[in-house]
């Protein structure tokens, strides 16, 4: 497809646009697009219509939002090798990848589709007292009316998808707000939620911070994925305006490789949890702790893979197993980790620099490094990992722990137990044993940062749709009900015997407490 045809065909895009913001792909530097850079009062008219059309939609119930979402997914089946060239095009990513998000998202759909009602379905708790069995209780979980997504650009269709849906299933509407560097994959959902003719309840607007800050003063709801720092900054707005928020950030993720492992596995498992999507992976593995009897072997195996990467520009062959970087300021970033680790005494066993063409940059092992190294300390998000060998079990878990960040970890083990049991003792939201991403697949856990890598979680089942709703409590009578109640007016000091004793009867340690003689005393008439 040509650029213009692309300007064109996506919603929003708009060639030339005076002030417009112009996407690249990274791998060859070519200007595949231009998107509007939406101001404040674009955001504020979005979400005002929303507004409109979200009482139906909610109205409608999980079953009829099923319908629309599951056209949504035969759409993006149907268009997967478009949206794969799109995605291709704002980011140089391998075809493989790019395959894989279209087939990702139509899995996140049919997951929430078809589980929605049953997530949403009313809870009717016991009461806590047999005194408060004359009511019906009914948790319902009603949908914030406006749920703000504001994404990064690693994954810049799936990533959508993954928090869009789940809101959408809840019944809420859904501004979106792309990542200025890859808006042209959130364009194309916007463009297929109009095509299977779906209620206008689900917007994409571009821009770049100023247009996610105008998101976050008008939405009821806030769920973003990003760096630290501006996910800080997003916080403290929300804490402004009291709004509730969940958000996805930074993460640095160790891999613990045990003297008992597959070192085979181990070596062909971080090779990919490292280098996928070039390392620009929130999860992916930044850095790896090896007991020192298997060491040498693994660095070499591990060396072996990374140094056998394929890296280039892929058509719609699949010719690449890792593509470019986002932006040449991810280079700069990479670039630094790997000179101050070399400065202070690093070996760089594979790559170490960019490739030449666009912002390519080679996948890198490091070795000798330690824990006082940018690499090691600070978020790369590149194809880098820096390996270190550990004498023992405890000194890898005080070495994986020793970060502010906490997303997820990998434990490489032989002996599945002691893999859980390591599991317990790592500060991370999530942990795979003998695998990396797991987490990711699995809709029914949780996937939440720890420390400074997040507040809140997406998935985990019923939680990750109930996120988007507010609980509201219901009572009802059971029995016919009297004039009035034992405690309203006027008050009177045997209703309010009855109603303190009764009280303490039902909820207070043994009937002693009841305490006849004393309440008696209390409530008495004492004119
Ligand atoms: P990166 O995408 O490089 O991780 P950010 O965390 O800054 O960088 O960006 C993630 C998303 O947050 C992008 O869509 C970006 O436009 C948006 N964003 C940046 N600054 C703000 C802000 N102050 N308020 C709301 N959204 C923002």
């Amino acid at each position: 497809m040509t650029n213009t045809e692309r300007r064109q065909d996506a919603p929003g895009a708009n060639a030339g646009e005076p002030g417009g913001i112009e996407v690249r792909n990274p791998g060859t530097g070519e200007i595949v697009g231009t998107v509007t850079d939406h101001s404040a009062e674009d955001v504020a008219a979005a979400v005002r219509e929303l507004r409109l059309f979200q009482p139906e939609w909610e109205a409608i119930g999980p079953d009829g939002r099923k319908e629309w979402l599951l056209k949504l997914q035969d759409w993006l089946i149907d268009n997967t090798e478009h949206l794969s060239d799109v995605l291709q095009s704002e980011t140089s990513k391998p075809r493989a990848d790019a395959l894989i998000d279209p087939a990702f998202g139509a899995d996140v759909i049919g997951y929430y589709a078809r589980r929605a009602a049953k997530f949403l379905a009313d809870d009717h708790p016991s009461p806590h007292s047999p005194l408060a069995r004359v009511k019906k209780l009914t948790t319902a979980y009603r949908p914030y009316p406006v749920v703000g997504v504001i994404t990064p650009w690693n994954f810049p269709l799936a990533m959508p998808i993954m928090d869009v849906v789940p809101a959408l299933a809840a019944g809420a509407a859904v501004l979106l707000k792309p990542s200025e560097v890859t808006p042209l994959s959130a364009l194309e959902l916007a463009r297929g939620w109009a095509e299977i003719g779906a209620p206008p309840v689900f917007k994409v607007l571009t821009g770049a911070g100023a247009t996610g800050a105008a998101v976050v003063a008008n939405v009821d709801y806030l769920q973003f994925t990003g760096s630290t720092a501006t996910g800080k900054k997003i916080a403290a707005a929300c804490v402004d305006r009291l709004i509730p928020y969940s958000l996805e950030l930074g993460g640095k993720d160790p891999a613990i490789v045990l003297a008992d492992a597959d070192i085979d596995r181990a070596a062909a498992g971080i090779a990919f949890g490292g280098m996928f999507n070039a390392g620009q992976v929130c999860i992916s593995v930044e850095r790896v702790y090896v007991e020192a009897a298997v060491y040498d072997e693994f660095v070499a195996k591990l060396t072996e893979n990374v140094k056998g990467l394929r890296q280039g520009i892929d058509g719609r062959g699949l010719n690449h197993d890792v593509g470019a970087l986002a932006n040449e300021n991810q280079v700069r970033i990479v670039q630094r980790h790997v000179d101050e680790a070399v400065a202070a005494g690093a070996k760089v066993l594979t790559g170490g620099k960019p490739t030449g063409q666009g912002t390519f940059f080679e996948p890198t092992v490091l070795v000798d490094v330690d824990h006082t190294m940018s690499c090691v300390a600070e978020e790369t998000f590149g194809p880098t990992l820096p390996v270190m060998k550990v004498a023992d079990e405890a000194e890898a878990i005080r070495l994986a722990n020793d970060s502010i960040y906490g997303l997820s970890a990998s434990v490489w083990t032989g002996d599945k137990e002691r893999g859980e049991r390591i599991a317990r003792q790592l500060n991370a939201g999530a942990v795979n044993i003998n695998d990396v991403f797991a987490n990711l697949f699995s809709y029914a856990l949780p996937m939440g940062g720890w420390g400074q890598s997040g507040v809140g979680a997406r998935w985990g089942g019923a939680a990750g749709v109930r996120k988007y709703c507010r609980q509201q409590a219901i009572t009802k009578p059971i029995l016919p009900t009297q004039e009035r109640e034992l405690f309203w007016y006027p008050v009177n000091s045997r209703n309010l015997l009855m109603a303190v004793g009764a009280m303490r009867a039902a909820g207070a340690r043994g009937l002693r407490r009841i305490d006849i003689p004393a309440l008696l005393k209390l409530t008495g008439d004492r004119k």
